[in-house]
């Protein structure tokens, strides 16, 4: 049984996302999907709206073989609590690799056994980030081609608008 753990702040999770977890699931017998605690702070959605938002999202896709957690402190100790294989991230654009290459690296040199495996989402979700939803969300513009439909209504909702316009 090959067990990946997908982390991240999902401040929402976008369609760029779900793609990754569809391509993760080709790969791993379960992925954990871990949304992190820690930079709560600055987050449009609380820990557990993320989560509850990656479970909606994920309903259609395998999901005995997903499971949706959230994690606080290092990746690594989480990973190695969970006896997963691998650490699963997504590369968009040249500008990803830098600091998934650092922090890969680093991951390895803190727990040697695991290793990162980075898929690249379809080319129409390679520009797109949660930050860049928030953005636009938050100026009234449509992110319909960006998000599952019931997160674009969170979002509107968060953001001041009617929910359902
Ligand atoms: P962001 O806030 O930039 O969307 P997250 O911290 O939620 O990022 O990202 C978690 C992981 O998902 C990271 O590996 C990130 O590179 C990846 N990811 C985020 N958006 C996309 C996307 N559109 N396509 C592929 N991977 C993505």
């Amino acid at each position: 049984m090959r067990t990946a753990v997908y982390p991240g702040s999902f401040d929402p999770v976008t369609n760029g996302h779900l793609d990754i977890i569809s391509r993760g699931l080709k790969l791993f017998d379960r992925v954990i999907v871990a949304v992190l605690v820690n930079r709560e702070k600055n987050t449009m959605f609380t820990v557990g709206e993320r989560m509850e938002m990656i479970s909606e999202a994920t309903r259609n896709m395998l999901s005995e073989r997903i499971e949706i957690t959230s994690f606080d402190g290092l990746l690594v100790n989480y990973v190695r609590e969970r006896g997963a294989d691998a650490i699963l991230r997504g590369i968009r654009a040249i500008s990803d690799f830098e600091y998934e290459f650092q922090m890969a690296l680093m991951n390895r040199k803190l727990l040697k056994q695991v290793d990162t495996v980075f898929m690249m989402p379809d080319e129409r979700y390679s520009y797109l980030s949660s930050k860049l939803v928030r953005e636009v969300a938050s100026f009234g513009g449509d992110v319909s081609v960006f998000v599952p439909g019931f997160v674009e209504k969170r979002l509107k909702t968060k953001c001041g608008g009617r929910p359902d316009v």
